[in-house]
């Protein structure tokens, strides 16, 4: 069996990882120089370990196992600098109890206590603080390196400056792709790894899986003596910030709807925004300079999880997609599900991409599908 991945991002690497784990012969097609050149490489880096989905924390730890064992242990790949949500006292309860739920080492802290552990939080407005001792920033580069190694190791043909220009599965059964600049390429299956422009490519083929692509900020801001060990996130006013580079990433948790092709580019309006979400929770970095600002794609299925294995309409067509604001928490271990997928294994149905089958859309919204 030979499987054509297209994407090498955080999915497209990890699926190719863990096809050929499992004895597939596999090619990666990346249409960049390099890995990791697209969202995966251009995030804010951050291991959310409490996600607000109960399937999405558990995918979290299966993550980080696989990326444990991938690079040896945990410090090979993670900053496990704690991770630390502020906001009002009864969402922080839930979230404390949800995390007791997953297992995962937390402690509550107020006024003076947080103020200690978190400096830069001073003269905010927050209530209190949820700290996860799981949470902390993801090293991208060397987590792209182990994918690609094991990978090569594995005999993953990497094929980059390769953009798949066409599909069509009428040979056979086995799938011709077009690329450019060519050859042409053949597949017995195929997977969708290609983050915002997987919905372009699988309509190419009949599927009718809808993906929604969404433009988020991120600025590095150079304010004046902050203290920041810890990632905070802010589930209030919904920013979040960290140190980076002796100076602190933030973004305004900003969701612009956009196309696949949408440049890059920051608004004044974005920035604006992170001013003001900032000046109730750590006033200090809301009046900070910007000293280099960016956007990536996000992309999302209609209920916001991924979209993993077969499609509902098209044989042959596998996914690996739609991993929303968290594809570096849980992307391992997305990919590696989708692997097991195309070798056959069931998908859970809530991330399935099946969910979003002609039936199952008629069954959950009856009215609109008959339009
Ligand atoms: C601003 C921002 C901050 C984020 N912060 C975090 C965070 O802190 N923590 C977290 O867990 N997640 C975060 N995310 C989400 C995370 O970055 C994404 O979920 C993840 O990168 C998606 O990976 P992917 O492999 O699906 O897509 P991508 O990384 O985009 O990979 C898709 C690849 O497919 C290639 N491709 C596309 N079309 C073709 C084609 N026709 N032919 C060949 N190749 C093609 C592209 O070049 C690209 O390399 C953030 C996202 C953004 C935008």
């Amino acid at each position: 069996m030979h499987v054509i991945v297209v994407g090498a991002g955080v999915a497209g690497l990890s699926t190719a990882l863990g096809l050929a784990r499992r004895g597939v012969n596999v090619s990666v097609l990346e249409r960049r120089e390099t890995s990791f050149g697209g969202t995966s490489g251009l995030n804010a880096a951050i291991f959310r370990p409490l996600e607000t989905q109960k399937v999405m924390t558990a995918l979290a730890r299966r993550n980080g196992a696989l990326l444990d064992e991938l690079l040896g242990h945990r410090t090979a790949w993670l900053d496990n600098r704690g991770l630390v949500f502020t906001g009002q006292t009864k969402t922080l309860r839930q979230l404390s109890a949800e995390a007791e739920a997953a297992s995962l080492v937390s402690k509550r802290w107020r006024g003076a206590e947080l103020l200690r552990h978190v400096p830069a939080l001073t003269g905010g407005r927050w209530t209190e603080g949820l700290w996860l001792a799981a949470g902390g920033v993801i090293d991208l580069h060397r987590m792209a390196r182990g994918l690609e190694t094991e990978c090569r190791r594995l005999g993953v043909e990497l094929v980059y400056q390769t953009e798949v220009t066409h599909l069509s599965s009428w040979r056979g059964g086995r799938w011709a792709v077009t690329t450019r600049p060519g050859p042409e390429r053949l597949a017995d299956a195929l997977v969708l790894a290609s983050g915002a422009h997987s919905a372009r490519l699988a309509a190419l083929t009949g599927s009718s899986v809808h993906l929604r692509v969404f433009k988020r900020t991120l600025a590095l801001l150079q304010p004046e003596a902050v203290r920041l060990s810890h990632v905070v996130w802010d589930v209030t006013t919904e920013t979040y910030f960290r140190a980076e580079s002796g100076g602190v990433l933030a973004s305004p948790c900003d969701e612009e709807p956009c196309g696949p092709d949408a440049t890059a580019s920051v608004t004044q309006d974005a920035l604006a925004t992170l001013g003001s979400k900032l000046q109730p929770v750590a006033p200090r970095l809301a009046s900070a300079s910007v000293r280099r600002a960016w956007a990536g794609l996000r992309t999302f299925s209609e209920d916001q999880l991924p979209v993993i294995g077969l499609d509902p309409d098209v044989p042959g067509l596998y996914w690996c997609a739609a991993l929303g604001g968290s594809g570096m928490t849980t992307g391992a271990a997305l990919g590696d599900l989708a692997a097991t997928a195309v070798l056959g294994a069931r998908v859970p149905p809530s991330l399935a991409a099946r969910r979003f089958s002609a039936t199952a859309r008629r069954r959950a919204n009856p009215r609109r599908a008959e339009r």
